[in-house]
């Protein structure tokens, strides 16, 4: 008996991991709350902060709409080589192709080149006493983090992302 229930808490243990597995590598969150969301519809958003206050989950809120950023290392995308192709988390505007995307030893999920030219918008940044270009979503106008020169081939350019404010759909 004791056996048996022994047997069945492994089994389980490893289902659970299974899941969760499965789960990193596939989808998004819920956006059934989220009435702006979408992946083809291109047409720029003017919500305001407390609008998407109440519809996104705070990390996503703080990173987004105010310029935040998450820890090194800390992101579900930072060494991830799944192919697919990664969107705004906030409004779904389709960002990056994993083709575009090399591994970084920063922490975060690095490319070299966004999907279409108009996928970002870039902005000056001089906060926290540096000179940096921000990067934000060509829609919805969300951080979505920085852009460096220190990339590589073809661009040399590298868009330092927050894993927090990307969808990742993996090609099916
Ligand atoms: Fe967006």
């Amino acid at each position: 008996m004791r056996y048996s229930l022994f047997v069945t808490a492994i089994a389980s243990m490893m289902l659970l991991a299974q899941c969760s597995t499965a789960q990193n590598n596939t989808t998004m969150t819920d956006k059934s709350n989220n009435p702006y969301y979408s992946r083809t519809d291109t047409k720029k958003l003017n919500v305001p902060n407390s609008e998407w206050k109440k519809i996104l989950p705070s990390g996503v809120y703080n990173i987004a709409r105010e310029q935040g950023t998450e820890y090194a290392f800390s992101g579900k995308y930072w060494k991830t080589d799944v192919k697919g192709t990664y969107y705004c988390a906030v409004c779904g505007n389709p960002l990056f192709k994993s083709t575009a995307k090399f591994a970084s030893s920063c922490g975060w999920p690095s490319f070299f080149e966004t999907l279409k030219k108009n996928s970002v918008n870039y902005l000056p940044d001089d906060t926290h006493g540096m000179s940096r270009i921000e990067v934000e979503c060509g829609r919805c106008e969300s951080h979505l983090g920085h852009i460096f020169d220190d990339g590589p081939a073809p661009t040399y350019k590298r868009y330092c992302m927050n894993s927090a404010v990307l969808d990742f759909e993996e090609d099916k």
